[in-house]
Parts: structure tokens; sequence; C-alpha cells
């Protein structure tokens, strides 16, 4: 067995903690679906019949509006608020940090409950702006070529730590309408990608309630269009992702035959390319979507000739599908170089001419380590060595 196959099974064995405080604390009313929050009215003592209308107070409160403090509720009773602060939070996570980029790329080290930490990234655009947020902190699989892989500490993050990142961004770009003034339709945040640490698809449930919370339509309002999750291509999740959340989805790729791939995206030896494709045709279908965007990392010499870029075509033949290379982004200790940008339009060209799109991502927040799978939290210590990645690499 190689270094690089783990000697146990992937699992999604990871912490998870608990959505309440302990018995007695307030609940935090970020993350919780409409459905979560009702019961959570009902039981702090809100009547029954009014619980609907009080739902959609609130929400419009927390998401629409951005008011973090129940004295700002004004349409809610003076008793009613007080009542609700006494038995409710609105808790977003810390900001431990946060870095601009010379391209205005902005990075947020966030701290949450335990003390740990997840990044996440905005991306401004000319008239949009996408949002990267994290699932997990860390990640069980190891992809040999990701920094997040590294990172040994893992735990899901609950639903109101990934709503969280959202708000958090809304509150540092200061999104949010002001009463009376005409509505401004250019949104900073228009789009999110879960594409920051972690595999969302280890962390189904909360992911999912999470993007019911941001895709509702008297809140946060983003659709499910302008979301996209990123699988290293966990099977078994996938319909569910198209019947459960419905957003546009994402696949790492990343290689076009089993063996690279295994070495690469090591949870390929539990579901192939094989198996992945035929799930990934079923998508569109099942979520009545448009396309599925294949990430394709640029690795020198690994998987970036020309027979692979024909191979790939071939492989997707009959997936409407995007194909978006990623030059490899470099991190200290990295087994692996970036593709000559020669060889990326090389590969570019033959996928175009197959009738793909096939856009080259620009490294973007590079200069604070914000590109893709550049993140990991600076303070954890359970990391690899170099060494031990380099061994792994090589397989
Ligand atoms: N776990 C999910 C989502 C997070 S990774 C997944 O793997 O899809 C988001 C994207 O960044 C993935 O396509 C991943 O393969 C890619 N990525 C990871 N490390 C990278 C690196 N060093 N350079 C470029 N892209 C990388
Ligand atoms: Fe995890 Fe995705 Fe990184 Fe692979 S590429 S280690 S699945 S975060």
């Amino acid at each position: 067995m190689t270094a690089l196959v783990p000697s146990a099974p992937i699992t999604q064995d990871v912490l998870t903690i608990p959505r309440k405080l302990p018995e007695g604390g307030p609940v935090n009313i970020v993350g919780l679906t409409r459905d979560q929050l009702r019961d959570a009215l009902v039981e702090a003592g809100t009547p029954e019949k009014q619980a609907k209308m009080r739902v959609g107070q609130v929400w419009q409160w927390i998401y629409h509006w951005g008011v973090r403090d129940f004295g700002q509720m004004t349409n809610l009773a003076k008793d009613y608020r007080a009542l609700l602060a006494e038995r409710f939070e609105i808790a977003l996570p810390e900001v431990v940090t946060r870095q601009v980029s010379a391209d205005g790329t902005r990075k947020y080290l966030l701290r949450i409950a335990g003390g740990h930490e997840v990044e996440a990234v905005y991306i401004p655009e000319e008239n949009r702006g996408t949002l990267c947020i994290s699932s997990q902190v860390g990640c069980t699989l190891t992809c040999s070529f990701c920094h997040t892989g590294t990172q040994k500490l893992v735990r899901n993050l609950t639903p109101a730590e990934i709503v969280g990142q959202v708000l958090v961004a809304r509150d540092d770009l200061e999104e949010w309408p002001i009463p009376g003034a005409p509505k401004d339709e250019t949104r900073l945040v228009s789009n999110v990608v879960l594409m920051g640490m972690g595999e969302p698809l280890y962390n189904f449930d909360n992911v999912r309630d999470a993007m019911k919370v941001v895709m509702d339509n008297e809140g946060l309002s983003l659709s499910r269009r302008r979301i996209t999750l990123s699988t290293s291509g966990v099977v078994p999740e996938i319909a569910r992702t198209a019947e459960e959340i419905g957003c546009l989805l994402a696949v790492s790729f990343h290689a076009t035959t089993d063996e690279v791939r295994d070495r690469l995206v090591p949870i390929n030896k539990r579901w192939n390319i094989k198996t992945l494709l035929d799930a990934l045709r079923e998508y569109p279908r099942l979520s009545n979507s448009e396309r599925i965007t294949f990430e394709y990392v640029m690795l020198d010499g690994v998987n970036d000739s020309d027979a692979d870029a024909r191979r790939l075509v071939k492989l997707i033949q009959g997936i409407p599908a995007k194909i978006n290379l990623i030059p490899f982004n470099e991190w200290p200790g990295a087994p692996y170089k970036r593709s000559s940008w020669e060889r990326i339009e090389a590969f570019a060209d033959i996928v175009h001419k197959a009738g793909y799109a096939s856009p080259i991502r620009t490294p973007r927040g590079e200069d604070i380590m914000a590109a893709c799978g550049q993140l990991k939290s600076a303070t954890e210590r359970g990391r690899k060595s170099k060494a031990q990645i380099a061994a792994e690499a090589q397989g």
C-alpha cells in the first residue's frame, strides 16, 4: 500500500457540536430553518397562532435588514423583544483577521465554537461578487494538491456557522438595505460558492439547511442558480444535492484516468470516474439546472497533456458542461508545480474546439493565500510535514 492510500477507509467521522447551547443558554437563531425557528419560538412561549407571523418578522429583520439586536425589531412588542433577547441570540463567527489583496479580494479568518478557525473569501468582480465559503474545519479527504487536505483537525460546520459566513461578509461590505433609500439592484455578494475548506457533501444536512436560509426570498434571497456547490465526488449524495438543494454543481475532476485520479483525489478509490460520471449525467435533469462545472487543476507533467484533454472531452460526452481550468496554486511544501501558460492554453484549446467552454480561472488573492486550495487556518497545529506531503504525492 502506498503512502497515499489511507490505511483506514475514507470516512466522514467528524466531530459535530450540538446546535443548541448548553441547557438554559440562549439559542442562536442564525442558521435555523423556518420550521426550526417556528418550533423554537413556540417553545419560548410564542402563541401557536402567531408563530408563523413572528417567524416572518424576525427572519426579515435578521436576513433582509441585517439587524443583530432584538431591541431594534420595532414591529414587535417591547415585552416580546425582551423575551427574545432572553431566550435567543443572533451570533456570528468572530472575525479574527481580515486581509485585503491588491486585487480587492478579501479573506476572512473566522473563529467558531471550540476555538476552531475557518476561512471565507470574497472576490469582487464587475457588477457582481462571489463569496467562497467553507463547510468544514479542515477536510477528511486528502487530495494531494490541496492545502486544506493537509489539515488534520476536522469538524463539520453548523448551519449557523455556514450562514454566518455570508452575514459576516455582508456586514463587512456594508451590504444591507437602508430603510427608505432607493433599492440598489447591484449586489456585492451576488453569488456563493461552496469551494472553501471542507467537503460539503460530507456535511450534507447542515449545508442543505444553511443554503435554504441563504436562498429564502424574504431574506438573503440568493437564487439557487447563484449558488455552486463543489464536491470531490461523493457519489451517493449527488442526487440528493439536486433534489434537496437544487443549486449548481461543480466537481473536482482533475484527471482523466483512474490511476492518476486515485493519486490526486483519493476518494476516486471509493467512487471511480465511471461511477462519478454516471451520477453526474443525472444531475441536470434532477435539479433542472444547466451545465455542470468540471474543475480541472493544471499540474505540470501530471494531468496536463494533449492526450488528457482529448480523453477529458470524450469522457464527459453528453453531459452539459463547462470546464474550469484552474492553474495550480502553490503553497508552502506543495509537491506539484503549476503547468506553463502555453500548456494551459493548449489544453483549453482542445477542450474548446470540442464544443465546451473552457475558461482559465485567474488566480485571485494569491498575495494573501486566498486562492483555491490555499485555505488553511494559520494557527492550526496538527499539520503534516513537508516530507509527508511529498511522500504521499509520489504515491
Ligand atoms: N472539497 C470540495 C470543495 C473545496 S475545494 C472539492 O474538492 O470540490 C475547491 C476547489 O479548489 C476544488 O476544485 C479543488 O480541487 C481546488 N483546489 C484545491 N487545491 C488547489 C490548489 N492548490 N490549486 C488550485 N486549485 C485547488
Ligand atoms: Fe478536501 Fe476538496 Fe481539498 Fe480534496 S480538494 S482535500 S475534498 S477541500
